[in-house]
């Protein structure tokens, strides 16, 4: 039996509409609404045939609903959950997608109290955005962190579980604050070292400009992908989740001074120790099927 029958996708950009597409391919006797609060977006949905309907309102996209995925920023969820609060059927369960999760959970119970809200994450993404950029395939073999809030009934947590799982994804259950902690090292940090990185070599005076891009194949062209990303989706992301990532910035900023110190010291071992372990968990990652083993990303030579 499918987990849910009637489904609405609030927000159609990257995940949105990689959500649809997959609940369409997956479980095709399921309806699918679409909202988005961009008439834009919403016009390119209607042109692609996204969704089964989209409606011009949030509250028209969720009367007959037995389950609402918010896909929006994650500092947006709130506004976006209270716009559709009148018109949500009582027995409707709330999910989202957002990248960090205490934060969101507070904005939605705050804006839907008493309703059933089951939070997860789909750890899986581009550097894209928009409804052009979503797939149907997005979501297989990654992970997908449902964060039930402590007394959340353990049926809905299945229900919602079980619709990752038919899309592909495998899934598991985390406390909120402890998911904010591990994706805070996982994946927050290494987009702000991104954006960092990028941001220097662009400001450097004695590099130039067509330097940094000439040059980029020997390290620096991976972190211009991931500091591509969707700057509104990110700075929402580190301010939504800014006490696990401060507290990871200062683990990470004792270790580069470490590094720095053996640098400076001609430590070798240090480094060749730490470059060694590194290595080994590269290897892991592509044992456990989460990158492709294909030299340089699997980039055409
Ligand atoms: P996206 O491609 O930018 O799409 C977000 C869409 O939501 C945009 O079309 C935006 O419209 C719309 N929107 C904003 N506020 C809204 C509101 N109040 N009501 C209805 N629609 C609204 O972003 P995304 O990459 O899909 O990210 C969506 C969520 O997924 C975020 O919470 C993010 O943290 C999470 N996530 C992202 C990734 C990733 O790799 N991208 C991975 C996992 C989870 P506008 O055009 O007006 O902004």
């Amino acid at each position: 039996m499918l987990p849910f029958a009637r489904i609405t996708i609030i927000g159609l950009g990257l995940i949105g509409s990689s959500l649809a597409r997959a609940i369409r391919a997956e479980m095709p006797t399921a309806r699918v609404t679409g909202h988005d609060a961009d008439p834009a977006v919403r016009e390119t949905a209607r042109r692609i045939d996204l969704c089964d309907d989209i409606t011009d309102t949030a509250g028209a996209s969720v009367t007959d609903a037995d389950l609402v995925v918010l896909c929006v920023p994650v500092r947006a969820m709130g506004a976006a959950a209270a716009e559709l609060a009148d018109d949500l059927p009582a027995d409707a369960i709330i999910s989202d997608v957002g990248s960090c999760k205490a934060d969101v959970l507070a904005q939605l119970v705050a804006a839907l109290p008493g309703r059933t809200i089951i939070p997860a994450h789909p750890v899986a993404g581009t550097e894209n955005s928009g409804p052009e950029a979503g797939f149907a395939t997005l979501f297989k073999g990654r992970w997908c962190i449902v964060t039930p809030p402590a007394d959340a009934d353990p049926v809905a947590v299945e229900r919602v579980a079980e619709l990752w799982r038919r899309v592909g994804a495998d899934v598991e259950t985390m406390d909120p604050a402890h998911h904010d902690l591990v994706l805070a090292v996982t994946s927050h940090l290494p987009h702000l070292i991104a954006y960092t990185i990028v941001g220097t070599a662009s400001d450097l005076e004695n590099v130039t400009q067509s330097e940094v891009i000439k040059y980029s194949a020997g390290g620096f062209r991976d972190f211009t992908r991931i500091a591509a990303s969707d700057p509104t989706m990110w700075r929402d992301v580190f301010l939504a989740n800014k006490d696990a990532v401060l507290e990871m910035l200062q683990r990470f900023s004792e270790d580069l001074s470490a590094l720095q110190r053996a640098i400076r010291w001609n430590d070798g071992d240090t480094l060749f120790n730490l470059f060694t372990h590194t290595r080994a968990i590269r290897r892991s990652i592509i044992e456990q099927g989460q990158d492709d083993a294909k030299p340089d990303f699997g980039r055409a030579h």
